[in-house]
Formats: C-alpha cells, sequence, structure tokens
C-alpha cells in the first residue's frame, strides 16, 4: 500500500526523500508543493526531476481527493462528502457569512461520545480520520480559498482522536504548512481531558467546551461523557490556563498568546432552558474569561429533543448578560440539507436507522 505524504512534517519528508535516494533540499519543494502550491498530482511539480515524480508516484500518495458529493441550502450553506479509507465518507459543512467563510470540519466518522441529541452520536462510531483525511477537507475543499475560519465542530470528538488532530493542527498552522493563525481555528470538545490537555499544551488555537447542561446529573443524563469527564472538572482545568472572551483575530494583543475559550449550550425547550439552569451556568463559570454561544436545535427524527424558540434564546442570552456572562446567540445554517449542529450523519442514506 502506497504511504499518503500529506500530514508528514519536515523531517518525515526528509526521511521519504532521503529513503528514495534523493538530496535532502527535495523534502522543502515537497513541503511546497504539497501545502503551499497545494497540488492533486506529482506531474504538477515542475521543479523535481521525472525521475523523483516517478518514484514518488510508485510509493506515494498526495492524499488529496476532492468531495463526491455536495447539499446546497437556501441559506448558502455547503454540505460536502469527503471520501476517506475503507469506502467511508465524511462529511464537512462550508458556512459563508458575508467577510467570513468558515469550515466546519470532522475528526472522526461518527463518534463515541453517544450524546443523545446527536445524529452523529446515535450513528456510533466507525472510524478516526488520519491528519491526511482532516486536512483535506480543507485544502481540497472547493472554496479553500475563501476560507476565514475553521471550526472543529464536525463529526467525532476531536480528543479522542488527539495523535491525528494535533498533526494536522500543526501542518495547518505551521510556516512550512498551511500558514493558517491558530487565532482562525476553534476545536470544540465534550471535554476529554487527556487530549485536552496535551491540546492547551501544544496549540495556540482555541478552545469551545461543549456544555449543554450544567448541572451534572442532567448532563450525564444526556452526555455520557460527563462521567468519565465531569464538567466542573475540565472547568477547573481550564482556570489555570490563560483565555479570554474576546480574542481579537484580526489585531492580536503584542506578545499576548491568549486564545479565545467559550462554552457551547444548545438550547432544549423544557430540558435546559429554566432559571436554576441558567444560574448554574452563572456559578460553574463565575471568573473565567469565556463567553457563552446559544445554539438553536433542530428535532432530529424519533427524537423526544425540542429546540427551544428565537424569542427565548434572546431572553436567555439577555439573561446571562444581566449576571455578567457574556452570551451570544449563534446562527443556525443549513438545516434544510442536514448540515446544522447535531445533524451530521454519514450512515448511508436510505440505511435503516
Ligand atoms: S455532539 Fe459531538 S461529541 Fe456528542 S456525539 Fe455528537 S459529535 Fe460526538
Amino acid at each position: 500500500m502506497r504511504q499518503i505524504l500529506s500530514g508528514m512534517t519536515p523531517k518525515e519528508l526528509e526521511a521519504v526523500v532521503a529513503g528514495l535516494g534523493q538530496p535532502r533540499f527535495v523534502a522543502k519543494q515537497l513541503a511546497q508543493w504539497l501545502y503551499q502550491k497545494q497540488i492533486f498530482s506529482f506531474d504538477e511539480m515542475t521543479n523535481v526531476s521525472k525521475k523523483m515524480r516517478e518514484l514518488l508516484a510508485e510509493h506515494y500518495e498526495l492524499g488529496r481527493r476532492r468531495p463526491v458529493d455536495k447539499s446546497v441550502s437556501k441559506d448558502g450553506t455547503v454540505k460536502y462528502l469527503f471520501p476517506a479509507a475503507d469506502g467511508r465518507t465524511v462529511e464537512a459543512v462550508f458556512i459563508p457569512d458575508h467577510d467570513r467563510a468558515t469550515l466546519c470540519v470532522s475528526s472522526q466518522v461518527g463518534c463515541k461520545m453517544g450524546c443523545r441529541f446527536c445524529m452523529t452520536g446515535r450513528q456510533g462510531f466507525e472510524a478516526n480520520l488520519t491528519a491526511a483525511e482532516i486536512l483535506n477537507q480543507i485544502y481540497s475543499l472547493p472554496e479553500h480559498e475563501r476560507l476565514t475560519n475553521i471550526v472543529f465542530m464536525g463529526q467525532g470528538e476531536p480528543f479522542d482522536n488527539t495523535d491525528e488532530v494535533m498533526r494536522a493542527l500543526e501542518v495547518l498552522t505551521a510556516d512550512w504548512g498551511l500558514a493558517w493563525s491558530p487565532k482562525r481555528i476553534t476545536v470544540s470538545t465534550v471535554g476529554v481531558m487527556k487530549g485536552l490537555s496535551r491540546f492547551i499544551r501544544e496549540s495556540r488555537c482555541n478552545l469551545a467546551i461543549s456544555l449543554h447542561f450544567a448541572h451534572g446529573a442532567d448532563r450525564a443524563a444526556h452526555m455520557p461523557a460527563q462521567r468519565p469527564y465531569p464538567i466542573e472538572d475540565v472547568v477547573e482545568m481550564l482556570r489555570h490556563e490563560d483565555f479570554c472572551r474576546d480574542a481579537d483575530e484580526e489585531n492580536p494583543r503584542e506578545g499576548s498568546h491568549q486564545r479565545r475559550l467559550s462554552f457551547e449550550y444548545i438550547l432544549f425547550e423544557g430540558l435546559n432552558d429554566k432559571v436554576h439552569h441558567l444560574d448554574k451556568i452563572v456559578r460553574l463559570l463565575r471568573g473565567l474569561d469565556c463567553r457563552v454561544n446559544l445554539i438553536p436545535f433542530h428535532a432530529i427524527p424519533d427524537s423526544p429533543y425540542m429546540g427551544a424558540s428565537a424569542e427565548k434564546l434572546m431572553h436567555i442570552r439577555n439573561y446571562l448578560t444581566s449576571k455578567g456572562l457574556f452570551a451570544t446567540v449563534r446562527a443556525s445554517r443549513g438545516q434544510d440539507i442536514e448540515a446544522a449542529c447535531g445533524l451530521l450523519n454519514t450512515r448511508h442514506k436510505g440505511e435503516k436507522r
């Protein structure tokens, strides 16, 4: 089987060229073609000898694969289906919004976390994506030149696949890689502690915690990950780190290493929208420099979960703000193509669930 080059570091590329009996500088050229010029075929490497291109094609693959399907929402959101290993597919969602264009990428096919309100959770776990498959969603996106932000909020729990996610983040943000500012990248987690602590140590990207329920018992009932990773422990760990709620993507403060910390809170009618739920959020997050993103929910088939009204979302935002929390309401996009939060699902359509 041919090895995939995408996702390799300069050192690993040096080993590749050495193995093919080529001088070291070819590794630098390879990284440039791979990550900066973003080629789809070895033939495009015009400053590399024909012999080397043939050797590379014989033993390696670039790891670039175009999407195999797409659905376009009436609001402009586009959901792409990218190929993954073993005939699997994975979804990525492109969300244009005035001068911003965000891509929501997946880190796994399916997910083990089993959040009861999430289609991906219902799908169950199928496979970890490799760094190459994560990166491919970004640089093989037809609109990738327009992208301003990347969020790891698609299918899967990023810190249940930490090695590959960290490798993808390294390639994304390194000067020799895609040279993205970490301030434009956000990784979202339910709070898988080991991976989260490594992410905090090794990356400067923004962090989003999927909170959704602030009472531990409620959270455990709807999000099984609460048991191994209690939200109280996650928040305690974050208290010792340098975060802020409004790190400026355009003008990062001189010398500041701060990155944005946010808590995602999907509003479920009757389940997490009462005053005592909101007061618990306030107590839990007191003293943390963070924001709370309130997210509308859209019902999924055969599910008891219901979304709260737009008026209630605004009311709750105002309530949290009055208690000293910085809260925003996130627009829901791509609902008509099952691209909105909680709706991603790559089990083959038509298959019985
Ligand atoms: S909400 Fe996220 S962590 Fe929970 S099951 Fe869905 S994809 Fe996994």
